[in-house]
């Protein structure tokens, strides 16, 4: 006997808006969290974590998905998009469209309240430790209320939106749909300020009010990037994230033993415009650093009686690292199918399937090869990044990519682009080949199985090419 039809585990945006999204479909649904309203959706003790930044197109897939408009205070300001820069700082690529600095806790309190109001039932102060499981599928959820004590709830579904760290996906058996681990190779280490700042002359290079700054740079960032996003009033949200491998191998090479603790007090002081920099503690949510994905999302999100969404699922775009968009899409649907499942009294794998194919089309079939990219990325030092980003791509091509399209870039066609440089020659040759495979990647999702059954032979064969370009491309920061 269940308790509920559907329980969403961790009200952070992916399982505010899956709850939302299965209670407008008609289902009961019970929505835990660890903390308590005022603090809805933290992520860990350092709070928030997040850089803030969000693509207005993921604004507007919500409103039209499920009918929730955010506006200000939410959005807290709007930008033009997000610039790249080379590590010289002489190159700017545009990426991704016009899109808002949000207000983290404040949105996650309008999210929860929105699912509540949809009708579903929250409890807080709730610690999920893990599945319950039996017959080999996943029919509720353990763990503890606010005075320690065991608990257990039961339901047809369960929605696991836990974040990164999930104790759910973590402990479900083995099996081929859902890992329960990512590799350390697949995960950036974080960390960000908010805070208040003097501006020390002005250079948009280096913060830009009407853009989100992110500069490539593999000795400040050895395989991810820092950012600067501008924030409402003298304010701003500036971090970065490094992959471990690179850097172990940058601090190798540079004799250095920084720690990414470190490496942002670096990158805050390397910025000559923004200064005097204090922290910002409203909600407790100025300094704090935590982990995100930068793989596709993980091959199969559901597994029998249970779905994933989020973080919880690797969705974090693979070259940006942004997981607020995927996570917000992702939880809409993930809580429309599961309303149909338990309509269909039916929440078999082949059933919860179309939450896989429905995610996929909308956002998930560009993930893979953004994932190639991203790894092409991190085996590239400084000076090939400021030579490719000069010759290797134009504007419009690298838009094109951040966006997971893939551009006509062979020999033949860039006798324009004039090389020279050995080290430079072979970076684009990798280029060439990363394209392909990228475009390979978009190929087998485009094609994604529209049931389990085939699920195993396209597998292989997307574990097959990734593999073959983790083996060509190494991390090789300086
Ligand atoms: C430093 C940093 C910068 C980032 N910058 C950006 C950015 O600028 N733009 C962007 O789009 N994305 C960014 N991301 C990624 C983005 O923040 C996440 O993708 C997004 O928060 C995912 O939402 P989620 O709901 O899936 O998971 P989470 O936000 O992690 O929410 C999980 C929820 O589950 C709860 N929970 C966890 N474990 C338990 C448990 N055992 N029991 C009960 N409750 C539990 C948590 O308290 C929380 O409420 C960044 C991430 C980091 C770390």
């Amino acid at each position: 006997m269940s308790d509920y039809d559907v329980i969403i585990a961790g009200a952070g945006i992916s399982g505010s808006l899956a709850a939302a999204g299965a209670a407008k479909g008609g289902a009961k649904v019970l929505v835990l969290d660890r903390n308590d309203y005022s603090q809805v959706g933290k992520k860990t003790n350092w709070g928030w974590v997040c850089g803030d930044a969000v693509a207005k197109t993921h604004i507007d897939f919500i409103h039209k998905e499920i009918g929730l408009r955010l506006t200000e205070p939410v959005l807290d300001i709007s930008v033009e998009g997000v610039q790249v820069l080379s590590p010289d700082l002489t190159r700017k690529f545009q990426f991704e469209g016009a899109g808002y600095s949000l207000d983290r806790p404040k949105l996650a309190r309008v999210l929860i309240d929105f699912a509540k109001n949809s009708g579903a039932d929250y409890m807080p102060h709730h610690e999920v430790e893990g599945p319950i499981i039996e017959d080999g599928k996943v029919v509720g959820v353990y763990g503890r209320d606010e005075k320690g004590a065991q608990v257990k709830y039961r339901s047809k579904i369960v929605i696991d939106t836990l974040g990164i760290a999930s104790t759910i996906r973590r402990k479900l058996p083995q099996n081929k749909y859902i890992e329960n681990t990512v590799s350390t190779n697949d995960i950036e280490s974080t960390g960000r300020y908010i805070c208040h700042f003097d501006a020390n002359g002005s250079d948009i290079n280096y913060y830009d009010k009407g853009n989100a700054l992110i500069h490539l740079n593999q000795q400040l960032a050895p395989g991810g990037y820092g950012w600067v996003f501008p924030k409402s009033g003298n304010r701003v949200n500036i971090g970065l994230g490094v992959e471990k491998k690179s850097l172990d191998i940058r601090n190798a090479k540079m004799n250095k033993k920084d720690t990414l603790h470190m490496l942002i007090d670096q990158y805050v002081a390397w910025n000559p415009v923004v200064k005097n920099i204090k922290i910002d503690e409203t909600d407790a949510n100025g300094k704090g650093y935590w982990s995100v994905t930068v793989r596709r999302q993980f091959d199969s999100l559901v597994f029998p009686g249970y779905m994933g969404a989020g973080d919880s699922m690797a969705m974090p775009n693979p070259i940006s690292a942004g997981g607020i968009g995927p996570a917000m899409t992702a939880g809409a649907i993930a809580g429309k199918v599961a309303a149909e499942a338990v309509a269909a009294n039916d929440a078999g794998i082949e059933f919860l399937w179309k939450y896989n194919i429905r995610y996929n089309e909308v956002y998930g079939n560009k993930t893979a090869g953004l994932e190639v990219f991203r790894i092409y990325l991190q085996s590239l030092n400084n000076g090939l990044i400021n030579y490719g980003m000069s010759k290797f791509l134009t504007k419009e091509e690298a838009i094109q990519i951040s966006y997971g399209n893939v551009p006509e870039i062979t020999i033949a066609n860039t006798f324009t682009k004039v090389l020279s440089g050995l080290s430079n020659i072979n970076a684009f040759k990798d280029l060439i080949y990363c394209v392909k495979v990228m475009k390979e990647m978009n190929g087998l999702y485009n094609n994604y199985p529209k049931d389990p059954r085939s699920f195993d032979e396209w597998k292989a064969i997307v574990n097959n090419r990734m593999h073959e370009v983790k083996e060509r491309f190494r991390p090789n920061p300086i």
